[in-house]
């Protein structure tokens, strides 16, 4: 309870601004008013939809076993807001506790809540981006436009990046029958989230299910035809892939421009925040009134050295959600850490894969179970002696196991023997990740900082 009331007043009267009506904002929303919040809410979206999900997007819809206004997010309650939907947010006055619309309107807040998450990043080249048949997929009009094309059976798409988005729409593409390419810088797909090793596995997958995967080149331009329409895609190694439709899958841009000169700590990463979702200012000052959550924030995590994980991952913009929506509510005593364990799933090919913890940051790689030939194994990630990550083909069913290892910062290579721990999984071997430096497809979870366990840093003088 606040001393001097405070609190209570701003539950009972307050004023909270959403700015993103996605998945974290409406989770937020939900656990304001679980929690008692009375106060006025507002809901500022720049998409004209209220909440819908977006994992399906890429899957069912894709597979055109539902249209994408059938998306929508169940809601767990109602929550009674103020909807300003198809309206962005331009602006944010942290003096005056002030948000700006595109529409000239100005909202008031007491406790402002930024998720305004990530967009798919474009073609570089605006010309070829803006052809008829090039696409991303981020949205509900992305996919309805996307799945619309497939349904005209294209002679061949062409998919550039295969991270986890581009592979689950090549394989759509493959379920469907239409001849895929899939364009990747890398040598495998899927190495940024989860390494060489498993990568490879990814990419027998990908061939054996007829997808005509290029690795370790580039698309250097995209050609249209008289009528403005795609119809062939120029390689770095010289070749050419005749393609009537195109997916540019590069990973993700944060949506931070609309805070440019507010002084809050926002820009191409995301925005900074500390484990309780309080927004840092420029000056690295914690704020009191601004909270972020979901893909949009780049928050520390001491089970992983108190570097900031950016993550985009479903069940992280819902954690870290109601953690904010919590601490907005809370006196400083009552607040609590966002410490949820990463955990990402994808289907693809017929393959359940699941990741938890951050394999990205693992050095080496065990398979603890079954096979990488088998297509149905579990990987265990390990950095600096102790389990990080891990990575499942189809063995859901050990996931939580090794989260715990994870939680409890396990020693690496797990010690206990396993009924299913063939010869290759009795040692590990390097998990192969590219040179962080290397931009390769989109990764789901960015690390900056450093871990105070290991204070190394390299200094490169300006010029060299
Ligand atoms: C195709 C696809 C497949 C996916 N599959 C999986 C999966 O299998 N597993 C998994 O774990 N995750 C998956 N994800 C990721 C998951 O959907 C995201 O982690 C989740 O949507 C994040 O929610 P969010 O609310 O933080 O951000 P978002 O869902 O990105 O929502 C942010 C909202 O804010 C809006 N906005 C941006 N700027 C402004 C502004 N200035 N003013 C007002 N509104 C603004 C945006 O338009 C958007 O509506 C997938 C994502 C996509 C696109």
């Amino acid at each position: 309870m606040s001393g001097d009331g405070i609190l209570d007043r701003l539950k009972r009267e307050g004023r909270v601004v959403v700015v993103g009506a996605s998945l974290a904002g409406l989770r937020a929303a939900e656990t304001l008013r679980e929690k008692g919040f009375a106060g006025s809410l507002t809901m500022v979206g720049d998409e004209p939809y209220e909440p819908y999900d977006r994992p399906p997007l890429s899957k069912q819809v894709l597979l055109g076993r539902a249209t994408s206004d059938h998306t929508s997010l169940p809601r767990r309650r109602a929550i009674d807001a103020q909807w300003r939907l198809g309206v962005p947010a331009t602006g944010l006055d942290m003096a005056a506790r002030r948000v700006r619309l595109a529409d000239g309107d100005e909202v008031g807040y007491d406790r402002l809540l930024i998720a305004t998450g990530v967009r798919a990043r474009p073609w570089p080249r605006e010309s070829e981006a803006e052809l008829d048949g090039v696409f991303v997929l981020r949205t509900r009009d992305d996919a309805t436009g996307l799945e619309r094309a497939l349904a005209q059976n294209p002679r061949r798409v062409l998919v550039i990046g295969a991270g986890f988005t581009g592979s689950e729409i090549a394989s759509a593409c493959r379920e469907r029958g239409i001849a895929v390419t899939v364009a990747e810088r890398a040598a495998a797909p899927l190495v940024g989230a989860l390494g060489g090793v498993v990568g490879q596995v990814a990419a027998e997958i990908q061939r054996e299910h007829g997808v005509d995967l290029r690795c370790g080149i580039m698309v250097t331009g995209l050609e249209g035809d008289a009528a403005n329409r795609v119809r062939a895609a120029h390689l770095s190694d010289g070749n050419t892939v005749d393609a009537d439709v195109v997916v540019v899958c590069l990973g993700a841009l944060r949506n931070t421009e609309w805070l440019a000169g507010s002084g809050l700590g926002a820009g191409p990463r995301g925005i900074a925040c500390d484990a309780g979702c309080r927004a840092f200012d420029i000056r690295g000052i914690v704020t009191d009134d601004v909270y972020v959550a979901g893909d949009v924030a780049r928050s520390p995590h001491p089970l992983f050295g108190y570097q900031f994980l950016s993550l985009e991952h479903w069940g992280n913009a819902v954690a870290q959600a109601e953690t904010a929506a919590h601490n907005m509510m809370s006196d400083s005593v009552d607040r609590r850490p966002h410490i949820w364990v990463p955990a990402f799933w994808s289907s693809q090919f017929g393959v359940n894969i699941k990741s938890v913890g951050v394999p990205s940051m693992g050095t080496e790689i065990l398979i603890a179970q079954g096979a990488l030939n088998e297509r149905r194994f579990t990987g265990v990630y390990g950095y600096q002696g102790r389990v990080i990550g891990a990575v499942t083909f189809d063995q859901t069913k050990w996931l939580q196991f090794y989260q715990q290892l994870i939680e409890t910062t396990a020693p690496f290579p797990p010690s206990f023997a396993t009924v299913d721990r063939r010869p290759e999984g009795q040692r590990p071997v390097d998990a192969d990740f590219p040179d962080p430096s290397v931009p390769t497809s989109g990764p789901t979870v960015t690390l900056t900082g450093y871990s105070p366990a290991d204070r190394r840093m390299t200094f490169t003088p300006a010029g060299h």
